[in-house]
Parts: C-alpha cells; sequence; structure tokens
C-alpha cells in the first residue's frame, strides 16, 4: 500500500521533466503471478539541464530485476532503485540513450485494481491516475508524450486475445504454447491512457465509416455467453462517432477501436487511447437485465470515453491539476451528446438534479475544492463532482456567455492549435477569448474558487412609471484555503414573465444584458426595465445558467404563475421544484419541532395537474411528479439536520398528494407502453411516468398488491425494478415484499450485475433497522468484498442514498461505514477512499448525530496505517 507520506503537490510547483522520453516498447509474458515485464525507452538529457542531474523515475512498489543502459549493465553505484522510485546518475550530456528496465508484477494479487491486474481470468490494466508507475519505472505523469510499442506474450489457450492501444502489428506463435501480438500506437500519449488486456472473451463486431471515408474495425469483448448483450453499446459507440463529426469536426484516427468490459473495476470506465476498459455495468444490457436508467448511462459513458479520444487523450493535461481540463470538457460534450439522442430538457433536469445532489455538498462542505485544484495529497481523490460536473457546468456557461458559433470556433481553435500538447486551463480559455474578442479574465475565476456562489434577487415594481427593477447581489462563503473570494462573472438567463403569459422582450439598462442573459460582474447590480405593460414575474437563472444558489422572495402565487406559462421546460420544472422544495423545508421544520404539518393541498394540486397534462412529454412529467430529495432538503435547510424530520415531513406530503391524485395516479399507473420493449427515450419517460404514479397509487392504497402484481406480470427489468423498491422501500414487512425479494434473488443468482439492484434496493430502504440488514447482507457467504460494484451496491447505497438509515441515532451507520473503510483500505484504498466521502456533510447534522460522526471518523484516523487516499480524505474532513 502507498501509504501517507504527508507529501503536498502544488500547481505552482509545475517543472517539466529533466530527461525528454523519445519513444518506449513495452514487451510482457503474461503470467498469473510472476508477469515480467521488459521496458525499453530512449531519452534525452534536455537541453540546459546540467549533467549533475539524475534520471528520477516513479515506481509504486516495485522491485527492479535489472537495468540496462544502452544494453550494458551499469555499475551499482550508478542507481538506486525503492519500490517507489528509479534513479540514475551519470548519464549522458546531450546524445540520446536507451534504458532496459525489467520488472516482475504480481497481477493475481494486485488487489487495488491499478496498473497490472487480474479479474476472472483476464487481465487489464488501469493506470489513470499513476497506475503505469506499479508496472514499469517510468515518467508517470501527464505532460510526458511519447510513442508506444507494446508486444504481448501469453498462453495460447488461457489467453487468446492480447490486445494493446494503437494498430495491430502482427502476432503469431511464440514457443511451446505460447503466441505473441503486437501493437503500435502512432500517436503520442502520456503513460496514463496506456492500456493491454489478455483474455478468452467473447468479441462482438462491427464497422464505422468515417467523414473522410476510412474504415475503422470496432470490436467489443465482453465474457463468453454476454456478447448479445453488447448490442446497445455498439449502436451508441457508432451514433458517438458519427455525432463527433458533426458537432465538433473531430473524426477517429486509428484503423480499430476496442472496448473491453470486466467486472471487477473502479471506475466507471477509462478512455485507453484507441482500447477502451469498461465496468461491465456500463456496457451489458438486455430488456430483462437493465433498467431504462441503465441504458441511458450505457449511452452516455460510451460517448463520454469515445470524446475523450479528442478531449483528453489527442490533448491531454498538463499536470493533474488540470484534470478538469479533459473531464469537465468531455463531460460538457457527453450532456450534449444525450440531449441531442434524447429529450433535451429531460436530460438537463436530470444534470441539474445530478449536480446540486452531488457537487453543491461538496463545494458546502469540509471536501470543497476549486474546479481546478491548486494543492493536492493524493490525485484519486479529485475525481469528483466538482472536476466533473462543475468542470462542465463552465464550459456551458461560456457557450452561454459567447453564443454558440463563438463558442464552437474558439473549440476550433483549441484543437488546431494544441493537438499533441500537454495543455492547462489557461491555453484553453485564451482560445475562446481570442476567438470572441472577450475578455474572460473574471470568468476563469470559476476554475481557481471553490464554493457554489449565491445571487439575492429582490424585485421593485413601480406602477405608475412602468418599471420593473431586479437587483442580484453575488456572495461565496468561505472554503477550506480560501478565506476571500473575488466577485465572479456570473451568467444568469432570465424571463420575465406579463400578467397573461406573454414574455417580455425589451432589454434592462445598468449592466450588460443580451440574449435574455444578464451577465452579474459587480457585487451588486440593478437591471432597470422600462415600459413594462404589467408587473412582471421574474425567472431568473433559466434552465439552472449558472451553478448558483439563488435566493429569492417569490410568492407561491408568482411560481405557479410561471410554472404554467415558462416556455422554457427547465425553468418551468425549477419553478414547480422550488416552489415543492421550499413547502418540504417549512415542513421539515415543523416535524423536526414536533409541530402538525401544514397541508400542501395548493402544490399537490399543481403536482396533480402536471400529471394529468397531455401537452407535457411523459418523461418531463415524472420528472415533476419526483419530489425533491430528502438530501435535497437538507442541502436546503443546511445546519442542525434531523434526517427524521426530513422524511416524516416528505412522507407526509408524499400521501397527501397520493390520496388527493388517486384516479389520476391509478390511471397513469397503467398506462405503461404496451408491446415490445425498446429503450428509445420515448418508451422510457413513459415507463416513467408509470412507475412513478404506481407508487403514489400504491401509497394512497396503503397496499402492496398492486406493486405485487407489477412485480408478477414484468417483462422487462424497469419495471421489476421499480416494483421491487416499490414494496421493498414502502411495504417492508409485507409478505408481497419477502416474496419478490426471494424471486428476484434466486431468478438472477447467476447474474452479478442485477443482484447488485437486489442489494442497492434493500440498502436504501428507509428506517432505522435497515442497518442491521445491511450488516446482515454483509456478513452472508454470498457477499463479494472484493468486487467493487458489489460493494458499492451495498454500502455505497446505504451511505449515500440512504439518509434515514444511514444516520440512525445512536451511530450505528456511521460505524458501519467506519468498519467497512478501514477493512477495505487495505485492499482497495481508492474503493474505500470514495466511500467515505459519502461523510462529507457531517457538520450540518444535528448536534447528537454530529457527535457520533465525529467518533466514527476518528476510529478511521487511529486505525493505524492507513492509505494516502483514506488518510487524506479523512484528515480533510475532521479538519475546522
Ligand atoms: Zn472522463
Amino acid at each position: 500500500m502507498r501509504t501517507d507520506t504527508g507529501h503536498v503537490f502544488k500547481l505552482t510547483d509545475y517543472k517539466p521533466t529533466d530527461f525528454v522520453v523519445e519513444r518506449i516498447d513495452l514487451t510482457f509474458e503474461l503470467d498469473p503471478k510472476a508477469t515480467m515485464v521488459v521496458s525499453r525507452v530512449i531519452l534525452h538529457r534536455r537541453e540546459g539541464v546540467g549533467t549533475d542531474v539524475p534520471l528520477v523515475l516513479d515506481g509504486d512498489e516495485l522491485t527492479l530485476d535489472s537495468l540496462l543502459i544502452d544494453g550494458m549493465e551499469i555499475d551499482a553505484s550508478l542507481y538506486d532503485a525503492t519500490p517507489d522510485s528509479l534513479t540514475i546518475r551519470d548519464l549522458p550530456e546531450s546524445a540520446p540513450f536507451e534504458i532496459t528496465v525489467t520488472t516482475t508484477l504480481s497481477p493475481e494479487t494486485n488487489t487495488k485494481l491499478m496498473g497490472l491486474y487480474r479479474t476472472n481470468g483476464v487481465y487489464c490494466t488501469q493506470c489513470e491516475s499513476e497506475g503505469f508507475r506499479r508496472i514499469t519505472y517510468f515518467y508517470d505523469r501527464p505532460d510526458v508524450l511519447a510513442v508506444y510499442t507494446v508486444t504481448i506474450i501469453a498462453s495460447k489457450d488461457e489467453t487468446k486475445q492480447l490486445l494493446s492501444n494503437g494498430n495491430f502489428l502482427g502476432g503469431g506463435n511464440y514457443d511451446e504454447g505460447r503466441h505473441f501480438a503486437a501493437w503500435f500506437d502512432p500517436h503520442p500519449k502520456p503513460s496514463y491512457l496506456f492500456a493491454l488486456v489478455g483474455g478468452d472473451l467473447g468479441l462482438v463486431e462491427d464497422t464505422f465509416t468515417t467523414m473522410s471515408g476510412r474504415e475503422v474495425a470496432l470490436k467489443i469483448y465482453v465474457e463468453h455467453g454476454k456478447e448479445p448483450r453488447a448490442a446497445y453499446a455498439m449502436d451508441a459507440l457508432k451514433r458517438s462517432m458519427k455525432w463527433d463529426e458533426e458537432m465538433f469536426g473531430r473524426e477517429y484516427d486509428l484503423d480499430i477501436f476496442q472496448i473491453v468490459a470486466v467486472s471487477d473495476f473502479n471506475m466507471g470506465a477509462m478512455e485507453n487511447k484507441g482500447l477502451n476498459v469498461f465496468n461491465d455495468k456500463y456496457v451489458l444490457a438486455d430488456p430483462e437485465t437493465a433498467t431504462d436508467a441503465d441504458y441511458a448511462n450505457i449511452e452516455a459513458i460510451i460517448a463520454h470515453e469515445y470524446f475523450h479520444n479528442w478531449t483528453g487523450n489527442r490533448i491531454t493535461c498538463r499536470d493533474w491539476f488540470q484534470l478538469c481540463l479533459k473531464e469537465g470538457l468531455t463531460v460538457y460534450r457527453d450532456h450534449a451528446f444525450s440531449a441531442d439522442q434524447r429529450s433535451a430538457p429531460v436530460k438537463r433536469i436530470a444534470e441539474i438534479r445530478l449536480l446540486k445532489a452531488h457537487q453543491f455538498p461538496e463545494d458546502a462542505g469540509p471536501l470543497a475544492h476549486p474546479v481546478r485544484p491548486e494543492t493536492y495529497r493524493e490525485i484519486n481523490n479529485f475525481y469528483t463532482a466538482t472536476v466533473y460536473e462543475k468542470g462542465s457546468e463552465v464550459v456551458r456557461m461560456i457557450r452561454t456567455i459567447l453564443g454558440a458559433d463563438a463558442f464552437r470556433k474558439g473549440m476550433d481553435l483549441y484543437f488546431e492549435r494544441h493537438d499533441g500538447d500537454a495543455a492547462t486551463i489557461e491555453d484553453f480559455i485564451a482560445c475562446f477569448a481570442e476567438a470572441s474578442g472577450r475578455d474572460l479574465k473574471q470568468f476563469a475565476l470559476w476554475y481557481s474558487q471553490a464554493g457554489t456562489p449565491s445571487v439575492s434577487v429582490s424585485s421593485e415594481w413601480n406602477d405608475t412609471k412602468k418599471t420593473f427593477k431586479v437587483t442580484l447581489e453575488q456572495s461565496l462563503a468561505p472554503t477550506p484555503g480560501q478565506s476571500r473570494k473575488a466577485l465572479m462573472h456570473i451568467p444568469l438567463a432570465y424571463g420575465l414573465i406579463l400578467p397573461d403569459g406573454s414574455e417580455f422582450e425589451g432589454q434592462p439598462t445598468g449592466g450588460e444584458a443580451s440574449g435574455g442573459v444578464i451577465h452579474l460582474t459587480k457585487r451588486k447590480q440593478t437591471f432597470t426595465f422600462s415600459d413594462v405593460p404589467g408587473r412582471p414575474v421574474v425567472s431568473i437563472n433559466r434552465g439552472f445558467s449558472a451553478p448558483v444558489n439563488i435566493a429569492m422572495e417569490q410568492s407561491p402565487e408568482d411560481l405557479a404563475h410561471i410554472s404554467r406559462h415558462e416556455s422554457d421546460g427547465v425553468a418551468r420544472w425549477q419553478a414547480l421544484n422550488d416552489y415543492a422544495t421550499r413547502h418540504l423545508v417549512a415542513a421539515s421544520r415543523l416535524a423536526r419541532d414536533g409541530r402538525n404539518l401544514m397541508p400542501a393541498g395548493d402544490l399537490a394540486d399543481v403536482l396533480i395537474a402536471t400529471a394529468k397534462d397531455e401537452t407535457l412529454e411523459p418523461a418531463f412529467r415524472a420528472q415533476a411528479l419526483a419530489l425533491p430529495a430528502e438530501s435535497d432538503i437538507a442541502r436546503e435547510i443546511g445546519s442542525n439536520i434531523d434526517p427524521d424530520a426530513i422524511h416524516t415531513a416528505r412522507e407526509a406530503v408524499l400521501a397527501e398528494v397520493a390520496r388527493a391524485g388517486q384516479d389520476v395516479f391509478t390511471t397513469l399507473a397503467a398506462s405503461a407502453a404496451k408491446g415490445a420493449y425498446s429503450p428509445d427515450a420515448t418508451a422510457a419517460g413513459q415507463r416513467a411516468l408509470a412507475g412513478v404514479s404506481m407508487s403514489y397509487a400504491s401509497i394512497a392504497e396503503a397496499a402492496a398488491d398492486r406493486a405485487k402484481a407489477a412485480f408478477d406480470a414484468a417483462d422487462n427489468m424497469t419495471v421489476l425494478a421499480q416494483a421491487l423498491q416499490v414494496l421493498a422501500h414502502q411495504f417492508p414487512g409485507a409478505d408481497e415484499t419477502q416474496d419478490a425479494l426471494e424471486s428476484f434473488k434466486s431468478r438472477y443468482a447467476e447474474n452479478p450485475l442485477v443482484l447488485d439492484k437486489w442489494y442497492s434496493t434493500q440498502a436504501m430502504a428507509p428506517g432505522s433497522s435497515t442497518c442491521d440488514r445491511v450488516e446482515e447482507l454483509l456478513a452472508s457467504p454470498d457477499f463479494d468484498h472484493t468486487n467493487p460494484n458489489r460493494v458499492r451496491a451495498l454500502i455505497g447505497a446505504f451511505t449515500a442514498g440512504n439518509p434515514t438509515g444511514f444516520n440512525r441515532a445512536d451511530g450505528a451507520g456511521y460505524r458501519l461505514l467506519a468498519r467497512q473503510v478501514v477493512e477495505i483500505d487495505g485492499r482497495n484504498p481508492q474503493l474505500a477512499a470514495r466511500l467515505l466521502t459519502a461523510m462529507r456533510s457531517w457538520r450540518s447534522l444535528e448536534p447528537g448525530r454530529q457527535e457520533q460522526a465525529r467518533l466514527a471518523l476518528l476510529s478511521i484516523r487511529d486505525a493505524g496505517k492507513l492509505s494516502a487516499d483514506v488518510s487524506d480524505i479523512v484528515e480533510r474532513m475532521l479538519a475546522a
């Protein structure tokens, strides 16, 4: 384990390497316990670097078998090899030289799933961010780009496919019972994009003809027998390739594009050049085993990894501080793709929900960091919602500020100017500034300032003068390491909705405003609209144009006016969601104080009206009917949080809406699409509306039989999983629920991905007894503690998706997580650290729970030898 050294890496310390890598040739002789790796690297000393400066290469848990310089052994006094580094002295002044490094690895015992490991008989690598140094000593950093040639030798019987990046050079018999394959990747790349796969896998093949007419072979490798379940992923890949050509002018650049699906994987997927490695969860789907959400995730992640070929691979990051350069931008691109493939407003609503659920709490807690961090102790802990999701929002704001045309020009310039580079955020922003002629200096603060800005909005209507004034004031609370903040450039899309429901078109004075966007650049600005025919209602931050918190006193009548007349579907949902949130926050406070809740009559009326409004698409209606989650309500309350009170209040509102709209929900519950299953967005939207309606109808009836009947009749996983969830969450003690859980488990005993749903559904059942159930499941012999998907399905779902169960008042949930984190840290530090982030909002809890959470965190801190990953998270969470 790489234990914590406490070393802090700083952005300002960046310095290029002393030696320049020209090319690298790797040879692997695969063996489960003793894989031999021979790495031949040609380097030269960088100009201006003194001859006394040694070559220092990175390692992690490595043992050097042998070292040659230009094919010769050198005196042992000229180098030092430790598990973490290889230092070689006395190297040539300027001439290129070759080092040959031999190391031996044990893929079978590599439980960290970083570097080269073996899963279900398949050899596989994961090198981002610092896994390559677990394979051989190298400059394992993203600004060292080299051309790779890879030769793989392995047993013919066990390891039929031998895959690596780039184009296939050749292969054949090697020696007794072994064969080999050689690959050449002509595109210089950093080591984190290196990949190797060896295994006996099933293959799905297709081709894609690029816009310049080149034919690319497409190959998806999965476990034997699972080939039919890769068809949707292949379809999504072809659509992604076409879309990137049409929208960004980006063409694929190798003869072959390969995807391998493996079952033990720490991340979702990895964009290794020409050879993406995927968690099989994001490749395999058929109607019987995958839900609509699974299909949508597969489409998005296949696209995301493919899009990295340009944003990440052709143009990579100079250092890991620039991670958002590839991730934020690529998330932006995959969002735009999904919006085009599906309903754009529904997609945007889902993005806003995700951002608020995951990124806003991060920004408000002890783990807050800028989109581009300036320091880190463990880079693995920065694959966060802030870097990915907020990073994407920042790119989206650039587009909002510049407009579609200038944005595209800026992207074109970026691709043209930086192809083949390891670039920075400054390089990226400069392209947009240059393409548009706009100064983006103040805007660039979005990359360096952590925290979610707040904008308070007030308005004033003058009926005599017919003027309407909107005053905006921005603020940004301190975050760890940043006590003082500068003023931001916040682009706020808006609309003024007149009493008759039409929109006021006039432009305001008082600051920059154009194309329906107000640019807030000062602390406080007043925008004045003149000649307004009647008192308008302002709809601000339309479409969530900026990731900020808006504080605005708006009457329920005004919010209802917006939700009725807003032409923008997202803004309409925002108004409805604000309305519901406000009610739920007030009700939660009453519940916490033990007082009677106020009726939700008006809110229920609006929701039911939306449910039956046939002019709205079903997916939108489903989103509107899904009340803000308990975690959303907690976030709005902000401090002294009592998760039980929030649950009580929310359940009461659900019950009231359910009873008031029982007829509507009963009809809609029966309206699911008939005929053969199709994963398209329209059919998925119909199932979503039917599913949420079934949940409301069951609540109104206070009986499990409707959900049980749906479970028994289900002919696809979406409906089956919806029904199981209603049973397990609404009727935990019912016989129907026990029957359904047992039948589900036995039916899918042989399908780990589906069985994961069985674990998550139970882990997310609200209430204090779930903690005991999770302990029971953890202790059962069929629980696979080494599979990250399974661990996340149970522990991750419980801690991140079950506010009442995890935050049990006696602290049992926190203690469970603490024990698991320490145990998992021993084999898989990345997974352990990720699970621990579920406690990031602990300081906003009421005092009793806060104390229990603190004790659990201390128990981790004092548990002894911790990895750098877990130690970093626990220290930051405990820091005052
Ligand atoms: Zn990515």
